[in-house]
């Protein structure tokens, strides 16, 4: 999704993030040089390669920043946008940073991005691009499976990564480990189910978790609970859609998505597989079966709804529409996509905001689900589902018989069903998503100074890194 609101940043992205740790940095009481190594961007490779594509040869601009290499690997997606410049990776490579350590996956923060628009190439094209990527990536020592491991991001998918993967093979021949270079592959080549739902999966259960607590409900007049919250998502990529689907699932009235080309408005609930099968037959999310057309598309962000989920690119609410949102509730799928300025008018209408280094960090989640899957060479689940399964069965018939009653089919099946790979993503990705989502709002209460979420959820994140330091020593 191109940005329709504002291209021109209010400041610097990375300044953004920065603001935002400075802000919380105050309810820490770590040294003022441990917060400086914390804060900064530690390296950025900046490259330019050359292509030779169908219209000649082309000069890439791409970028791999590693903010924080306290744990290793370092850990981030790669974005095709020709929106990517150096200020952005060294964003979204903090928040990478930040999110990892809030939901205690064990990584540094990175992120990568290729100065392109993917649609302007073929298949072929972006392969040729993203195979010397990699090689430019391998040449400085910026991917490894110990070292720096990415993921999909905007613009890419499990296609890119599975080429990524096959070229860093190629040049670590009989390299074990070397399949946990990169995550979000497609299943055959070493991807972990669940893993492309995962994003929009952890959105829900953050949202999910935060609208569970009756008081901060009561606090913004809605009652506990998804089922019949109205929601509109901005973006109906990968994390756009599978929030949207969820929702939907949970009993929420998904009432209007917006993409690039414009957004659709149901007051009585959109079918998103319906909406998304449509946009791919007709190309356009317009003209959608009993929906109304709202152009331009930013105008849905606008609209009265219980949970605004912006799904697509960061500097979407920003000082030009804080003012006009009218949710009660902004969670913040996309990194970024509400500015500092925005949110000041925004916590001071009363909106609660979920943040992004919280609420989007179910991707790197199941992305450290997969690396483990990696380097273990074992599917989860396959030493122990057929046992478990057996062991179930036996516990069901003697029950029956014991008590000389038949369990109901349905409980039958819950119960016998050993736990496979994907049950396994989900679970682990639900737990982490409910406890973070404890830890914060504990930090939150805990301490009546601290004014609002991101900034508790930017305080835990800046102990557990501090205290990460702190034990490893400051190398001489
Ligand atoms: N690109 C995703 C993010 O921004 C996933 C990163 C990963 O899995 O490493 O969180």
């Amino acid at each position: 999704m191109t940005n329709k609101i504002s291209d021109k940043r209010e400041h610097s992205f990375f300044g953004d993030v920065v603001s935002y740790f400075e802000r919380a940095a105050r309810y820490t009481k770590h040294p003022a040089g441990l917060l400086d190594q914390i804060k900064c961007c530690n390296s950025v490779y900046r490259m330019k390669f050359p292509v030779r594509l169908k219209e000649g040869i082309k000069v890439i601009t791409a970028y791999r920043a590693e903010h924080s290499q306290h744990k290793m690997p370092v850990k981030g997606g790669i974005r095709y946008s020709t929106a990517v410049n150096q200020d952005e990776v060294m964003a979204l490579a903090a928040l990478m940073t930040y999110k990892c350590a809030v939901v205690d996956v064990p990584f540094g923060g990175a992120k990568g991005g290729v100065c392109i628009d993917p649609r302007k190439y073929s298949e072929v094209e972006l392969e040729q691009i993203t195979r010397r990527y990699t090689s430019e990536l391998i040449r400085k020592n910026f991917i490894g499976p110990g070292i720096d491991v990415p993921a999909p991001d905007y613009g890419t998918g499990a296609r890119e990564m599975a080429w990524i993967a096959d070229t860093y093979a190629a040049f670590n021949p009989g390299q074990i480990d070397a399949i946990g270079c990169v995550t979000g592959k497609p299943i055959s080549q070493g991807g972990i189910r669940g893993r492309t739902a995962a994003t929009g999966r952890g959105v829900f259960y953050g949202v999910r978790e935060a609208v569970n607590i009756k008081d901060d409900m009561k606090k913004l007049g809605l009652e506990p609970g998804i089922q019949n919250k109205k929601v509109i998502v901005q973006g109906l990529g990968n994390v756009g859609y599978y929030t949207a689907k969820f929702f939907q699932q949970g009993g929420a009235d998904v009432i209007a998505i917006a993409e690039y080309e414009g957004a659709i408005y149901d007051k009585n609930g959109l079918d998103v597989d319906e909406v998304f099968k449509h946009r791919k037959k007709s190309g356009s999310i317009l003209n959608f079966k009993n929906a109304k057309n709202i152009t331009p598309s930013e105008k849905a962000l606008e609209m009265a709804c219980d949970i605004l989920i912006p799904a697509a690119l960061e500097n979407q609410i920003n000082s030009g529409n804080a003012k006009r949102i009218k949710a009660k509730i902004i969670g913040e799928a996309a990194n970024g996509p509400v500015t500092p300025e925005a949110e000041r008018v925004l916590l001071k209408k009363g909106v609660f905001i979920i943040p992004d280094l919280y609420l989007n960090a179910g991707g790197v989640t199941v992305s450290y689900f997969e690396w483990l899957k990696n380097l273990s060479h074992v599917r989860f689940g396959r030493m122990g589902k057929r046992y478990d399964e057996l062991v179930n069965r036996t516990l069901v018939d003697s029950i029956e018989r014991a008590s000389g009653k038949s369990l109901s089919s349905k409980n039958k099946e819950i119960i016998l069903h050993g736990a496979g790979e994907e049950d396994l993503v989900n679970s682990g990705l639900e737990e982490t998503m409910i406890n973070a989502y404890n830890e914060i709002r504990e930090t939150w209460k805990s301490n009546k100074k601290i004014p609002d979420l991101r900034t508790a959820t930017f305080v835990v994140a800046i102990n557990k890194i501090a205290n990460s330091y702190i034990a490893l020593g400051i190398f001489p």
